[in-house]
C-alpha cells in the first residue's frame, strides 16, 4: 500500500513572510506555549532575524548553515537546550527558516522532541516511532524541496543519511518568493540543480508513478526556465516545492547515491557535490546532462575538476559502501539487480571520472 502524501497547506506570495505570526496563532490558537525558531545564521546579515517578531517565551536558534550542513550532535545539542530551557514542555509549532540544511535541523528537533535517544538512532527509513511536534517550513533557498519531503538528512557519526519518515514532513510550508532573492548566484545555481538532478533522477526511476510525475516534470522545467530563459522567483520557489512533492513520493537516484560519498568522504556540500557527479552521468541520463552543461555553460559555473585525486583506496571502499547503503534509489535506477548494472569496478571508473 502506498500512501501519497503532500504538506497540506501552504501560505504563499510575496511578503507572506509578515504574516508569519499571525499564521501560528490561527493554527495552533494557544498563546501561552511557545514557538520555536530554528533560523540559518546567514539571517543575521540578510535582515530577516530582525523581521522575526517572537514572543517573550519562544526560543529562536540559530543554525550555522554558512559554516556546515547538519549533523546528528547539532541535531542534538539545539534539542538538548530547548529540554534545558523548557523542561518537559513541548512547544506548539517548530518554525524551520533557512535552506535546506536549516529545515532539515528543525524537521529533525520537532521528531527528537517526542521521541528518545540521539538523532542518529533514526538515520534509515520509518524509525520514528512516535509523531513529532507539529512544523512549518520557510524555505529561503530552493531547490531541495526539504519544505516537502519525509526526509531530513543529517551526516552522524558512521553515515550520511536521512531520518526517513512520515512524521519528518512538514504539516505546513510559507513560500515567499521574495525570500530567495538574497542567495548569492552560485548557491543559487547548486541548489537549484539539485532540484533539477531530484527530478531527473524520480522521473527516469521505477519508483515514479502517474501522480508523481507532473510535479517533476513542472519543477524540471522551473529550473530550465529560470538558467536558461529568465530569473522569475515565484516560479523558482514553486518549482522547489513540486520537486519535493515528486520525491516525497518517489525516489532519487544513481547521482545522489554516488554524491553522499563525495560529500561526506571529501567534504563538498550537496547541491556542488550533486552537480561533480552528475556532470559524469551522460551514460545514465544523456539529454538531460547536455542541458545541465548548458546550464552550467551559460552562467559561467567552474566545476571542479579532479576531485577524487588524492582519495585512498580505504575512502574509496567507504565511498561504495555508502552508495550501496542508498539501496532503495539504486534500485529505483537499476531494479534490484543494481549491483550488476552497477558493480564496484563501474563505481570507481565513474569516481575516477570526476
Ligand atoms: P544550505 O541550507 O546548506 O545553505 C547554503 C548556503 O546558503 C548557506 O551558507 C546559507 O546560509 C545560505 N543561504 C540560505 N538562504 C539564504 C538567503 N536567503 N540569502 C543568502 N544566503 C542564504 O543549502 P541547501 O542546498 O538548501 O541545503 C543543503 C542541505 O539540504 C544538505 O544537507 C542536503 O543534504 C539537504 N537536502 C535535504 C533534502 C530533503 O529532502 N530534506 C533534499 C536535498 C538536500
Ligand atoms: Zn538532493
Amino acid at each position: 500500500m502506498k500512501i501519497t502524501r503532500f504538506v497540506p497547506s501552504v501560505l504563499f506570495g510575496e511578503n507572506a513572510f509578515d504574516d508569519l505570526n499571525a499564521w501560528i496563532d490561527k493554527l495552533y490558537p494557544n498563546p501561552q506555549q511557545y514557538t520555536v525558531f530554528v533560523v540559518d545564521a546567514v539571517h543575521r546579515t540578510t535582515g530577516l532575524l530582525q523581521r522575526l517578531r517572537p514572543a517573550p517565551q519562544d526560543l529562536v536558534l540559530e543554525f550555522d548553515a554558512p559554516s556546515h550542513e547538519p549533523k546528528t550532535s547539532d541535531v542534538d545539542a539545539l534539542r538538548d537546550r530547548i529540554v534545558a530551557e523548557k523542561g518537559s514542555e513541548l512547544p506548539r509549532v517548530v518554525v524551520g527558516i533557512g535552506g535546506g540544511s536549516s529545515m532539515d535541523v528543525a524537521k529533525a528537533i520537532s521528531v527528537m522532541l517526542t521521541n528518545p535517544g540521539s538523532s542518529a538512532d533514526y538515520q534509515g527509513w520509518d524509525l520514528v516511532k512516535h509523531r513529532g511536534v507539529p512544523k512549518i517550513a520557510v524555505p529561503t533557498l530552493s531547490g531541495t524541496g526539504a519544505e516537502a519531503t519525509r526526509t531530513a538528512v543529517l551526516t552522524g557519526p558512521v553515515k550520511k543519511l536521512g531520518i526517513n519518515s512520515d512524521y519528518s514532513m512538514y504539516d505546513h510550508a510559507l513560500l515567499d518568493p521574495k525570500l530567495i532573492e538574497t542567495v548569492p548566484e552560485e548557491q543559487e545555481f547548486f541548489t537549484g540543480m539539485d532540484n533539477y538532478i531530484h527530478c531527473v533522477e524520480a522521473s527516469h526511476g521505477s519508483a515514479m508513478n502517474a501522480l508523481g510525475r507532473p510535479f517533476a516534470l513542472a519543477a524540471k522545467a522551473s529550473v530550465e526556465n529560470f538558467f536558461l530563459k529568465e530569473k522569475n522567483y515565484a516560479d523558482f520557489m514553486v518549482g522547489s516545492y513540486f520537486g519535493g512533492s515528486s520525491i516525497a513520493n518517489s525516489s532519487v537516484g544513481v547521482c545522489h547515491a554516488l554524491s553522499y560519498g563525495i560529500a561526506f568522504i571529501l567534504g563538498y556540500r550537496h547541491g556542488l557535490a550533486n552537480c561533480i557527479v552528475f556532470n559524469q552521468l551522460e551514460e545514465f541520463y544523456g539529454e538531460d546532462v547536455r542541458t545541465f552543461k548548458a546550464m552550467v555553460e551559460r552562467h559561467r559555473v567552474q566545476l571542479p575538476k579532479r576531485v577524487t585525486k588524492d582519495v585512498t583506496p580505504e575512502q574509496f571502499e567507504k565511498m561504495i559502501a555508502l552508495t550501496y547503503m542508498l539501496e532503495r534509489d539504486l534500485v529505483s535506477t537499476f531494479g534490484p539487480e543494481f549491483k550488476k548494472a552497477l558493480p564496484p569496478e563501474k563505481i570507481l571508473e565513474l569516481y575516477g571520472k570526476m
